[in-house]
């Protein structure tokens, strides 16, 4: 599925820019800085391909990648920066809950966590963005060599029971690492 077959499409920054819905897709969400880049590019074992560092003024763009012939990796831009501009917030969200609720081909969401703080209020109003738009989502968490066992126990707790509030959920939760390759062929065999 992923093996040197990943390219990237198109960056989109309205729903009129989407590709024709002809394949499958899976996205990923995550708050900015939480490895989103990092994720994709060990997924996909190419390294550059996901930009690996975002800033606040970038450009909001979902974007678009191939997997294999029959599916698409969609990069939905992070969320959660502390001051963004409200135009720009506002832009996203409207953007993000259109392609949410109207993406006939979107299997799943992968809404990543790290490892280390667990389910913020930011990430909680996406799941229940999700829950709205009845897209099925499963929590990643990244990170996950920052932290110790005990303590990845305990942030484990934590998200269970975020998501025990919310009808979209699946339960499976993917501990990954990146940096160690922990947890990237798991994630790619679910994809
Ligand atoms: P994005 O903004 O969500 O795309 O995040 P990036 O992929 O750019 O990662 C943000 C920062 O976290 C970078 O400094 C990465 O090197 C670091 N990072 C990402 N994944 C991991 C990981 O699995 N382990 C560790 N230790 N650091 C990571």
């Amino acid at each position: 599925l992923f093996a040197g077959q990943t390219e990237f499409v198109k960056g989109v920054v309205a729903m009129s820019g989407l590709p024709a819905p002809d394949r499958l897709e899976v996205c990923f969400a995550g708050r900015s800085n939480v490895g989103k880049s990092s994720l994709i590019n060990a997924l996909t074992g190419r390294r550059g391909l996901a930009r690996a560092s975002n800033t606040p003024g970038r450009t909001q763009e979902i974007n678009f990648f191939t997997a294999g012939d029959a599916h698409y990796l969609v990069d939905l831009p992070g969320y959660g920066f502390a001051n963004a501009p409200v135009p720009v917030v506002e832009k996203w969200q409207r953007l993000l809950k259109q392609y949410l609720s109207g993406r006939q081909t979107l299997r799943r969401a992968f809404v990543l966590i790290d490892a280390r703080h667990g389910v913020k209020k930011v990430d909680d109003e996406i799941l229940s963005l999700l829950d709205s738009a009845a897209v099925t989502f499963q929590v990643v968490l990244t990170k996950a060599d920052k932290v110790k066992d005990a303590d990845r126990a305990k942030v484990l707790e934590q998200v269970r029971k975020a998501l025990s509030q919310h009808p979209a959920a699946f339960p499976e939760i993917v501990v990954t690492s990146s940096e160690k390759g922990w947890g990237i062929p798991t994630l790619r065999a679910i994809i």
